[in-house]
């Protein structure tokens, strides 16, 4: 006998795009093998929780019968490649989307053993040759995962800056002309070790549309060949570079590349997070649904996970994920618009719009109680947190103020907190660590504010705050900006500076 050893299955859809099939597959597997529940992370990515070892197999079988896979959605590779979600905005947010695509093809580890563990050597869904050479990896792959990402301004909602390897699309006369190259973001850290922090990627250049596959293969081979590769939790791609330099980095990557990156072009971003409800592009409709923290399931007053499944079977577009961990249903027809309408209705998907700006904009990892590295409550929490902030806010007149919250259960950071204008990070059980000062664009870090706190020490350190904030802000003033200029915490733009 053995015991039940329950397992989380993470399945790597680049770009975030599920058609409907798919999601119904997932909808199903979520009863079949999992706890009833989806979660869409904070990669665009669909994570299942719950599956028992013995059903490990027949779940990941099922899956690649969708065209989707598991490969590479965890370890030592490169990961989901991310992408803003709003590729039917335009002609240039459908080639970003292609790009996407072709990067996270051209990553994929080459090896066979994922079919032949998962799959019994059936080549169910691949096209990819079946040598064991790893041409990009090598024999060790690399030291820790790596992370890609494209944002399209001004949408940075995927959070480029966090990324390994961040690329922000450019834009000239409608037409996509090339992509700046971020390096060496990174949101994880470990309590008590100031050598661990987390950083914003640097744009050391920008490269051309065909030029985008070089540059991210001879980046992560880079990292595959200097990666620190003795101490885990200096391993990621932000350490290999501080360590050495973002001028060595540059460099190295002109010389593999045997031409040098051009000179960083202008863009601006307005925002990290999603806007909600129906807008029209590209001659059909798209509907942004806030998904709290991620979790599709139902409840007795809230019945989502059937509503989207009614919304898959009659869908004739498309999904995105969001790396905000909401859902665009998205390529809906003219003719279809109404019957989704009105599904959206039936089920109360929406609350019509009476969400506050703080919830609408809020974000929380999965934590306890499947996530064994927690080490405090998050997606369970935050939105109990949120609900006690609102009233402080309400009060203050502030309740449709857009404010970027959010919570992870430990310093891993998978909510990405260091990017956010107040944020948690999980200390012990019921406490954490408070950070104030992110941007509403994602292009500064957090500081540490307070540390170790319970549920009213929050309230009453956020309290004054907010009510000063609303009586002394600028016009437009955002919240994480008010705090730097009211002396609350310093700007940070380096992870060097994190800790000081
Ligand atoms: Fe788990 Fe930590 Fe990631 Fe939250 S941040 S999901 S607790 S690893």
């Amino acid at each position: 006998l053995e015991p039940a050893y329950q397992f989380m299955l993470r399945v790597r859809v680049p770009g975030g795009i599920a058609t409907p099939e798919q999601w119904l597959v997932v909808d199903e597997l979520a009863d079949k093998y999992a706890n009833g529940t989806i979660r869409l992370t904070t990669r665009q990515a669909f994570q299942l929780h719950g599956i028992l070892k013995w059903d490990l197999k027949n779940t990941i079988r099922e899956i690649n019968h969708t065209l989707m896979d598991t490969l590479a959605a965890c370890g030592d590779v490169n990961r989901n490649v991310m992408c803003n979600t709003n590729s039917y905005q335009s002609a240039v947010h459908t080639e970003v989307q292609k790009w996407a695509q072709e990067i996270s093809d051209h990553l994929s580890p080459r090896t066979g053993a994922y079919h032949e563990i998962w799959l019994d050597k059936e080549k169910v869904v691949d096209s990819r040759d079946e040598t064991e050479t790893e041409p990009i990896y090598g024999a060790t792959y690399l030291p820790r995962k790596f992370k890609i990402g494209i944002a399209v301004p001004p949408s940075n909602d995927i959070d480029v800056f966090s990324q390994d390897l961040g690329f922000i699309a450019i834009q000239e006369a409608d037409e996509l002309v090339g992509f700046n190259v971020s390096v060496g973001g990174g949101m994880g850290m470990t309590h008590g070790n100031s050598n661990t922090y987390p950083q914003l990627g640097r744009v050391i250049g920008f490269c051309t549309p065909d030029q985008v596959i070089a540059v991210a293969e001879q980046i992560v081979t880079i990292q595959r060949d200097y990666g620190n590769r003795s101490d885990r939790k200096k391993a990621r791609f932000k350490y290999t570079i501080d360590a050495r330099g973002i001028d060595w980095l540059k460099q190295t990557l002109h010389e593999r590349l045997g031409w040098e990156l051009k000179k960083p072009k202008d863009y601006q971003f307005e925002n990290n997070g999603d806007g909600y409800g129906w807008v029209e592009g590209n001659g059909k409709w798209h509907f942004t649904l806030f998904i709290e923290n991620g979790r599709v399931k139902d409840t007795d007053d809230y019945p989502l996970r059937t509503g989207l499944r009614e919304i898959a079977k009659i869908h004739t577009g498309d999904f995105r994920l969001t790396p905000n961990q909401n859902l665009v249903i998205a390529n809906v027809t003219k003719q279809k618009k109404d019957h989704i309408e009105q599904l959206i209705q039936t089920y109360k998907l929406t609350d019509g719009g009476q969400l506050s700006g703080l919830r609408r904009n809020s974000m929380a990892c999965v934590a306890l109680p499947t996530c064994a590295l927690a080490m405090a409550e998050s997606e369970r929490y935050l939105p109990s947190l949120i609900e006690k902030i609102e009233a402080i806010l309400q009060e203050a007149g502030l309740h449709q103020e857009e404010i970027v919250i959010r919570m992870s259960g430990c310093p891993n950071g998978c909510s990405r907190p260091a990017l956010a204008e107040i944020a948690f990070i999980g200390k012990g059980p019921s406490k954490y660590n408070m950070y104030l000062g992110g941007s509403f664009t994602g292009e500064r870090l957090s500081k540490l504010y307070r540390e170790n706190i319970g549920e009213q020490e929050i309230l009453d350190t956020l309290g004054p705050i907010i009510n000063q904030y609303a009586k002394e802000r600028l016009v437009g003033e955002r919240f994480g900006d008010f705090v730097i200029r009211a002396n609350y915490v310093e700007a940070v733009y380096s992870g060097l500076d994190f800790h000081r």
